[in-house]
């Protein structure tokens, strides 16, 4: 079951409807990382050099109250777009009206057209982001072909994917970052070549529960780190200290490891400390900056410490299990990685997949694919996703708005 790509249709001549993902950070109208942008432009150059006429638009942050529109405006991405593109981008500041209808009907082959953030419809009834279906007819009435490129809002249902993909008269295809997101992540999870490890980290095992049961069943290990690891820990009966550890979980978590049969790897040593109390209420990650460490075996953390990071001979225990492994997926980082001293486990993470040869490895999660990227993977992993909320869900199994709408090949 494939979903149609931009490659699949003629482009010559058509109004394309290109929804991408420009949902940049901003610091005082300024965009200070670029990323998103850049990771779009293949497919609207692709359309550009077809001949279509090309119509962006995305959404930028949220919109509650008038106050939002001005700090959400989408005019510094189209100035951006304009320059990475090298081409003029008409930026129409409006979501619907004659202004807007009619610079796309005086667009020629080769043009583009960027309209302003789709979440101003929000400020009246919500009717992006509850795809109001009168707006997603009007959206689709615009164009001829819908491409879809904007995966970081995939599992949103929302007028500016779902409601334009019901309306349009023509096809409804992914855009090229789409694709590979879906090739990937949509690969690992319901087809993957084996051996499949997963691993798993991060802050909460009440975050990740569908992740965790969705992987347990496919992957043939999931190895555990992060916050996560001392929940299991304390399934287990072990003292878990100052560490975070989710009590309503640990029952769940004890099922979990019954029901796994020793798939669930879990950490065998932790780096903990024992931060100032007071300065820990002021600056987490300065209070811990500062403070002693020591690795120790899982069961014998000491009641007034808490465990940050896994240590090495979890390391050394992780390695062996990825031997031989043909598709990895994680999602989590291993340790608060915000902070270098307790980055170690994450980093070493990232070492053994980018050394692991052979393997489909894949990135899934916000902060795990931050993490990676500031460490210097970014072109290590065969896949970092470049949405996190997505990437998730999808990891959950879950079936994404964006991606269903589009049509099979
Ligand atoms: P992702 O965004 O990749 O899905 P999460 O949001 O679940 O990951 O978790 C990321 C957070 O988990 C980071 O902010 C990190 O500091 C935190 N974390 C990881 N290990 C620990 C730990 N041992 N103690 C406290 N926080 C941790
Ligand atoms: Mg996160």
């Amino acid at each position: 079951m494939a979903k149609k790509n931009i490659r699949d249709v003629e482009l010559k001549n058509k109004k394309v409807l290109m929804r991408v993902d420009f949902n940049v950070p901003m610091k005082n109208g300024v965009i200070t990382d670029t990323n998103r942008i850049v990771q779009a432009l293949p497919t609207i150059n692709y359309a550009l050099d077809a001949g279509a006429k090309v119509i962006l638009f995305s959404h930028l942050g949220r919109i509650k109250e008038e106050a939002d529109l001005a700090k959400n405006d989408l005019a510094p991405v189209a100035k951006k777009l304009e320059e990475l593109l090298k081409k003029p981008v008409k930026f129409v500041n409006a979501t619907r009206g004659k202004e807007l209808e009619d610079a796309i009907n005086e667009m020629k082959p080769g043009e583009v057209v960027m309209f302003q953030n789709t979440r101003y419809e929000d400020l009246d009834g919500k009717k992006e982001s509850k795809n109001n279906p009168e707006l997603g007819a009007y959206w689709a009435s615009l164009g001829d072909v819908f491409v879809n490129d904007a995966f970081g809002t995939a599992h949103r249902d929302a007028a500016s994917n779902t409601g334009i993909a019901a309306h349009i008269k023509g096809e409804s295809v992914s855009g090229f970052l789409l694709e590979k997101e879906i090739k990937f992540i949509g690969g690992a999870v319901d087809n993957p070549v084996h051996p499949f490890v997963a691993i798993l980290g991060g802050a909460k095992v009440s975050d990740k529960i569908s992740v965790i049961e969705n992987l347990l069943n496919k992957a043939d290990k999931v190895l555990i780190c992060g916050a996560m690891s001392y929940t299991f820990f304390k399934a287990l009966g072990y003292e878990v200290g100052e560490s975070k550890c989710e009590l309503d979980f640990v029952d769940y978590a004890k099922g979990l490891l019954d029901k796994a049969n020793g798939k669930i790897i879990l950490p065998v040593d932790t780096v903990v400390a024992k931060p100032d109390k007071e300065k820990v209420a002021v600056d987490f990650f300065q209070a811990i900056s500062e403070c002693e460490t020591k690795v120790v075996p899982s069961d014998k953390i000491p009641s007034d410490y808490q465990g940050l990071d896994c240590g090495p001979a979890t390391i050394e225990k992780f390695k062996e299990e990825l031997k031989g492994a043909k598709t990895v997926v994680w999602n989590g980082p291993a340790g608060v990685f915000e902070v270098e001293k307790f980055a170690v486990g994450t980093k070493a993470i990232c070492e053994l997949l980018a050394n692991l040869e052979g393997a489909t490895t894949i990135i899934g999660g916000g902060d795990s694919a931050a993490a990676a990227i500031s460490m210097g993977y970014e072109h290590k992993f065969s896949h970092i996703s470049t949405g996190g909320g997505a990437s998730l869900e999808y990891l959950e199994g879950k079936v994404l708005p964006g991606v269903a709408c589009l049509d099979e090949k």
